[in-house]
């Protein structure tokens, strides 16, 4: 799924992935500015370009940004993108994202219900899992050939 498709999951689209969570609506002021960046930006976001970004919205401390992320993590609403150092707006607790290595944007997609209990059998309880993965999103190819599959 395509974080634009993403975000509209995220308004309010039911899904059927028994992985998902019902998510909290961020807390505070903060959570949502930070929130919002990180959805408008469709591309993981280090803690210091979110903050260069939050300044004018009157966000100046760095522990102001990690104390966000920190409880949009827990909340289910931010992932951290380990290899990259950087954040994404997700609504999946168990999801692959692919990162292009020449644009930068993310294209996260849930993780299909029942992987894990195939991989590690029908016992198996996984409650969050991340895949990463990194390559094109397509944006190398000629003009006018969008992305990744819209
Ligand atoms: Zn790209």
């Amino acid at each position: 799924m395509q974080l634009r498709e993403h975000a509209a999951h995220a308004r309010g689209a039911p899904s059927g992935n028994r992985l998902e969570r019902s998510y909290r609506q961020p807390a505070g002021r903060n959570q949502r500015l930070v929130l919002e960046e990180l959805a408008a930006a469709e591309k993981p976001l280090k803690a210091y370009d979110l903050l260069a970004r939050l300044r004018e919205r009157g966000v100046n401390s760095p522990m102001t940004v990690y104390r966000a992320l920190g409880h949009l993590i827990a909340a289910g609403r931010v992932k951290k993108i380990a290899s990259a150092n950087a954040f994404l707006a997700t609504r999946h607790p168990a999801s692959a994202v692919m990162i292009c290595r020449i644009c930068g944007f993310a294209v996260e997609s849930p993780i299909a219900p029942g992987l894990f209990e195939q991989i590690f059998g029908d016992g198996a309880s996984v409650d969050s899992a991340s895949i990463e993965a990194f390559g094109s999103c397509g944006c190398d190819r000629a003009a006018g050939v969008p992305r990744a599959a819209e």
